[in-house]
């Protein structure tokens, strides 16, 4: 699984260099990760045991600023992993045009089993073993898969105690620690954005269109809300619970309020249930994976109904679904345009900690509309220009911008 996220980035890339006639020199150059650092993480456990745990922090390439991406806690992370997530990151903000590099870091946990005091103890052991390789200007950490505001917080925190207040250390904090109003919505706000550039482009709108959702975590329920609001209907949804579809489209604010005292959608009666895999090729227009890696492969990428795919998580298709879609003449949307809205507000945030002057939320959802629409514009002129995909084409401006900020450093 891991591996393969590993040989899966690695062949967009490769496949993006090809295009740009990079020479294998300097693919190489580019590839390769600037740092993995793998760290011991122990702790004591409420019943008095001893738990250990494999901390990772990979920093793929800082040609256009400090290394940047998230954190994730979840019993499938390893060394493979994290390195694919961090090159992903390198090309991400570089299609949006932020000033920053790319990283990714995580710890091989299944937070589940563990309490609020646990988390924060293991968290604190995290930075302990990092520590001297983040900070403002370095390495800036934020929120993935199973990490929150409160575990910025948490950073935030024991990184003080090293440094001195440095709250642009980590960024999706929580707003009373110096986090950005509009963080916690960004990735899903930035999957509307990008779907609606893509409609705009492709003479349609939103209005009436049938979406499902895989994943019901932060990108998830607020893509949910963000779509329905702009009159799209949520016709179905998963979690690890399973599938759960209402053709009537689902009521999002309930959904919500069910997994927010429920922690699952498990025993939610407001759509029938189907097998969490189903809602990949359940009937709808647009299709957004917004959970883990992998999840579209040969396997059902013919079965999938959806015309539009908006790639909230990151690394949701494997190479042959992709050439599948491109054949169906699906428009796939790549994760390192579609989620880029998450990173998009982290540099929002950083900026405001940096300059200790904080905006509204609208400054914020309006910037990152124009980020957003700034980028497309870009992609779209490769995708028509060079007629390739998409993600090739987000491919293409991303190690683009990259090789010629490397090239302008000098070896
Ligand atoms: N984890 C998010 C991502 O994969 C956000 C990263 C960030 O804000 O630095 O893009």
């Amino acid at each position: 699984m891991s591996k393969d996220a590993l040989e899966n980035a690695n062949f967009y890339f490769d496949s993006a260099a090809k295009i740009l006639g990079l020479s294998h020199d300097v693919s190489v150059q580019l590839k390769t990760p600037h740092r993995q650092v793998k760290v011991e993480c122990t702790i004591q456990k409420d019943d008095g045991t001893i738990g250990t745990y494999v901390g990772y922090r990979v920093q793929h390439d800082n040609a256009r600023g400090p290394f940047k991406g998230g954190l994730r806690y979840h019993y499938e992370v390893d060394d493979q992993e994290v390195t694919a997530l961090a090159q992903l990151m390198t090309w991400k903000t570089s299609v949006v045009g932020v000033p920053f590099g790319g990283g990714k870091g995580g710890i091989n946990v299944d937070t589940s089993k563990l309490s609020e005091s646990e988390l924060s103890q293991l968290t604190r052991k995290f930075v302990d073993g990092i520590y001297e390789v983040i900070g403002p200007t370095t390495d800036i950490p934020a929120p993935d898969m199973y990490t929150n505001a409160q575990t910025m917080a948490w950073i935030f925190d024991q990184y003080a105690k090293y440094r001195g207040y440095a709250p642009g250390v980590v960024t999706g904090k929580p707003v009373e620690l110096g986090g950005s109003l509009g963080r916690a919505a960004a990735t899903g706000r930035g999957c509307l954005f990008a779907c609606q550039n893509l409609l705009e482009a492709t003479g349609g709108t939103l209005a009436g269109k049938r979406v499902a959702i895989q994943g019901f975590g932060n990108v998830g329920s607020w893509a949910a809300r963000l779509f329905a609001a702009e009159g799209a209907k949520i016709v179905g949804v998963a979690d690890l619970s399973g599938g759960y579809v209402n053709e009537a489209g689902i009521d999002v604010e309930d959904a919500i309020a069910y997994v927010a005292q429920h922690r699952t959608l498990a025993g939610w009666s407001g759509a029938d249930r189907i097998d969490g895999s189903a809602i990949l090729v359940t009937d709808c227009d647009i299709l957004i994976p917004a959970a883990l890696g992998g999840v579209l492969t040969k396997e059902n990428a013919g079965d999938v109904a959806a015309k539009v795919i908006v790639e909230g998580a990151n690394g949701p298709t494997t190479p042959q679904a992709d050439e599948i879609f491109a054949k169906k003449g699906v428009h796939v949307i790549p994760d390192i345009y579609a989620n880029a809205g998450g990173v998009t507000v982290s540099y929002f945030e950083w900026a405001q900690n940096m300059q200790h002057f904080y905006w509204e939320e609208e400054k914020v959802n309006e910037e990152l509309r124009r980020v957003m629409k700034n980028a497309f514009g870009a992609l779209w002129h490769e995708t028509k220009s060079r007629n390739i995909s998409m993600r090739m084409a987000a491919y293409v401006v991303g190690v683009g911008r990259v090789h010629r900020a490397t090239a302008l450093r000098g070896v």
